[in-house]
């Protein structure tokens, strides 16, 4: 059986080729592209300046979606998470934050995850498998139809190591970026790795402007061990070497994630370490308090958060401290999709 394509992965030459065997006019490719990627409408049976015809073969000829929206929740902020059920009935999850006038998705690349953060609810059960890359793009465009426009912001902080799944992240990201397609500006494109070095690399090497962020979380390997498992961890000082192989290769400078967590990570002398890491670097960081998704981790208290910003202040890094968006709507990676796995297990003769 030929496996079919989606059409947000087909190219233009593709499509081409397959109006012209359904014997229609060439600039019915040049139409279908507009509605998919100017309209944000990839249901054939709404192209409605396409001949029936045409639309019955596409749908016929095509994936046009392959998963839908099964829960929605709100925090009083404005943050959005929706819950995607996928063709096979797994689950991811995406968030819409607002800020201002702009809109951020942030987007998942895998179902589960391998990394297995000790913190983290996205890891709790390991990887089940890889996203698709039309399954990526697909969250965009879930997100489009909750606020009718492209987002200004995409952040791949969803569920799901995006570096482990390298060919299927790149394809989305060059629908994404592509001047005839989704057109969006690397610049506004955001990859976070847990410090997969060898993606990080490979990511390097293909040149674009995207922005990385790298969840390190501790300046040390032993405190790091504390929270990243020994299989997908990487030594801090290639973490680095990588970063400044990143910064070379595109220009960009490098984001640090910190998740502050009570009593691992947030002590003065980590701050004062990460401080001395990014100014060597030429990194920013970005400080995410912890948000409890598990009882034997909390949270520092908010004068422990704001001690651990201001030492990295005063000493001239670029720091960014969000403290409450999102937690509502059940904020951190992850916690959405284990619920639901948490419901399902529940189930059975309950
Ligand atoms: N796997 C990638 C991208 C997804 S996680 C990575 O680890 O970078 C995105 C960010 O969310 C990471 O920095 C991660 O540490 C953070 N995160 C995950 N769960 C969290 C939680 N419960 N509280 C705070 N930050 C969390
Ligand atoms: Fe995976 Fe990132 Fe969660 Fe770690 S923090 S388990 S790498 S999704």
């Amino acid at each position: 059986m030929k496996v079919q394509k989606h059409l947000l992965t087909t190219s233009f030459e593709e499509l081409e080729s397959f109006v012209a065997a359904t014997g229609q006019h060439g600039f019915r490719t040049r139409q279908i592209y507009e509605w998919i990627f100017r309209k944000y409408t990839v249901d054939p049976d709404q192209m409605l300046n396409i001949p029936k015809a045409l639309r019955k073969s596409l749908t016929a000829g095509f994936i046009f979606s392959s998963s839908i929206i099964s829960a929605k929740t709100e925090a009083p902020d404005g943050t959005v998470k929706l819950l995607l059920s996928l063709a096979d009935n797994e689950a991811v999850e995406m968030v819409l934050i607002p800020s201002g006038s702009r809109m951020t998705f942030c987007l998942s690349t895998q179902v589960g995850c391998p990394v297995q953060c000790c913190f983290c609810a996205s890891g709790e059960q390991g990887l089940t498998r890889n996203l698709k890359d039309y399954e990526i793009i697909e969250q965009v465009y879930h997100g489009i139809a909750q606020i009718g426009r492209l987002p200004d912001n995409i952040v791949f902080m969803g569920i799901g190591e995006g570096l482990l799944n390298f060919e299927n992240l790149v394809s989305a990201l060059k629908v994404l970026t592509d001047p005839a397609r989704l057109a969006m500006s690397p610049r506004r494109i955001t990859v976070s790795t847990s410090g997969y070095v060898p993606g990080i690399k490979k990511f390097a090497a293909l040149e674009k402007p995207f922005v990385l962020a790298v969840s390190l979380h501790a300046a040390d390997d032993a405190t790091r061990a504390r929270i990243i498992p020994d299989k997908l961890r990487f030594p801090v000082t290639d973490i680095l070497k990588a970063c400044d192989y990143y910064h070379t290769k595109t220009g960009r400078m490098v984001t640090f994630e910190y998740t502050l967590l009570k009593g691992i990570n947030d002590r003065v002398k980590d701050a004062v370490k990460l401080a001395d890491m990014a100014r060597r670097h030429h990194a920013k960081i970005n400080l995410i308090p912890y948000n409890q998704t598990r009882p034997e981790y909390q949270r520092p208290v908010e004068s422990v958060i704001f001690r651990f910003r201001d030492i990295l202040d005063e000493n001239g890094i670029a720091v960014t401290l969000r403290l409450e968006k999102g937690t509502g709507a059940a904020a951190a990676c992850g916690q959405l999709r284990a619920r639901k796995l948490k419901k399902t297990a529940e189930k059975p003769g309950s």
